[in-house]
């Protein structure tokens, strides 16, 4: 979809909820702008540490829903640079797939029409005629840039799906309806990204599509809609900051014969996270058109229901979702008290650290030994972080506000009956467990639905 609303006004306190989102991810290292020693780059960013394990751990919870939970979904990785004809058959190279602008004859800036008025909203010179421009990045394949060999960076990952239709039906024993998933890059130059990773140039989809009977379109488009809705709420969306909108004809996709948006409300207002197509016989009839090849099946084309979801998007509503403010400190520490505290209630499958294994105090050489002992059992089980710096408070708060799911406190009593502390991040609550019994321990909390 090309036109939405992108609403720039934000009112203080949401700037400020954004700008302290933002300065979280970087200084704990989620993520970082991209070539910042450069001065940055074109809102492109770069995942940190935690910021990969975190994406990792989204695309994991995609992956494992659409190939293991649902039923007859296979998964493919297709190459991003595709033959130009696909981008033809597509329409991405038409008008279809192109933002209208306006550019500044004083500066050069270039904007979206529906986002301005008059003048130029950066110097106040006068705008040209509105004209199109085209979203899809060039490249050049082989040695020379000429013309013959312009390629495209793909705007979308499903262009894959449906070139590799045929291959998928040939190569396993699937039968329409099934589903093809696959989490990729895709680029586009969008001319205005922002909200930090809402919209980048170059960002990841998680896509799957659904190949089915023309008449059974309506029913899966349904069932797909609420299964999605689903994955979000089950892995810990507030339900209150997520909906899903029914786009009306003149507002959607090039190639959307019915579409639900489903949007968060993010401190910028309510914005698109997935889109839900049915797409019709689009795809597969223009590609049979401009490949001449049949992708026909037993006779029609099949009717296509995508999920298009983002990883990057998600990313952020999942971190936006999970972040919370708690005054007067959770716990209650002396120094504690007058601070306040940050708590990442993200779901512990995303969580990007799961423990944390913290010496009681650091100068005592024994509980250090021990802590390191009990850091390499975990590590190898799972996301596991070190930490022996500053008062067990301030560590306690410091895994909180990345999300840590738990922490293991080595104690003297550690010494003596080989037990730990491990404590909750949500409910705070502390329990004694052996060191030989914490893998098991852990590894069963941490598969709890709940
Ligand atoms: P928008 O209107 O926000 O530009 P779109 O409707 O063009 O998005 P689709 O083409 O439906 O988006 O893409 C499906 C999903 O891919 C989006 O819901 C979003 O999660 C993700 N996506 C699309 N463009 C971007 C982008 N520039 N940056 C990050 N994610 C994106």
């Amino acid at each position: 979809m090309i036109q939405f609303p992108r609403p720039r006004e934000l009112s203080n306190n949401m700037t400020d909820l954004m700008q302290k989102i933002t300065s979280l991810a970087k200084r704990r290292g989620f993520i970082f702008p991209s070539s910042e020693i450069y001065g940055g780059f074109g809102s492109c960013y770069d995942f940190g540490p935690l910021g990969v394990e975190m994406k990792n751990n989204i695309k994991k919870a995609w992956w494992d829903e659409m190939t293991k939970t649902q039923k007859d979904i296979v998964g493919l990785d297709a190459a991003i640079l595709m033959s130009p004809k696909v981008w033809q058959a597509s329409g991405h190279l038409s008008a279809g797939f192109a933002d209208k602008l306006v550019e500044c004859k004083k500066c050069h800036k270039r904007f979206r029409l529906d986002e301005i008025k008059g003048k130029c909203p950066e110097c106040g010179g006068e705008l040209t005629k509105p004209r199109k421009f085209n979203l899809m990045m060039k490249t050049f394949i082989g040695s020379v840039e000429d013309k013959t060999s312009t390629s495209y960076l793909r705007a979308e990952t499903c262009q894959g799906i449906y070139v590799n239709f045929e291959n998928v039906l040939n190569s396993t024993r699937l039968k329409v309806p099934f589903g093809i998933a696959q989490i990729g890059k895709a680029f586009r130059n969008e001319i205005t990204p922002g909200n930090f990773i809402y919209r980048t140039r170059e960002f990841e989809q998680m896509e799957m599509q659904w190949f089915c009977q023309p008449k059974t379109a309506d029913k899966f488009f349904d069932f797909w809609k609420k299964q999605r809705m689903k994955w979000y709420l089950n892995l810990g969306i507030k339900k209150e900051n997520l909906r899903a909108r029914e786009v009306a004809p003149k507002e959607r996709a090039h190639y959307a014969k019915r579409q639900v948006d489903i949007e968060y409300k993010f401190p910028f207002g309510w914005q698109e996270i997935e889109g839900v197509h049915n797409r019709g016989d689009y795809d597969l009839s223009n590609h049979a058109k401009h490949s001449g090849q049949d992708l026909k099946y037993e006779g029609y084309f099949p009717y296509i229901i995508e999920t298009s979801a983002g990883a990057d998007r998600s990313f952020l509503t999942f971190l936006v979702d999970a972040y919370s403010e708690v005054k007067g400190g959770r716990t209650k520490t002396t120094e504690a008290t007058k601070e306040l505290e940050v708590l990442l209630k993200i779901h512990k499958a995303l969580a990007p650290i799961k423990v944390a294994v913290l010496p009681l105090v650091r100068n005592k050489p024994q509980l250090v030994k021990k802590a390191k002992e009990v850091y390499q059992l975990l590590k190898t089980h799972f996301v596991t972080q070190y930490d022996e710096l500053g008062s067990i408070g301030r560590r306690y708060r410091r895994q909180d506000e990345i999300g840590t799911m738990y922490a293991v406190t080595v104690d003297f009593d550690t010494l003596k009956k080989k037990d730990v502390t491990l404590r909750n991040r949500d409910t705070m609550k502390q329990e004694r467990v052996k060191i030989d019994k914490l893998v098991e321990c852990l590894k069963k909390q941490l598969l709890k639905t709940a």
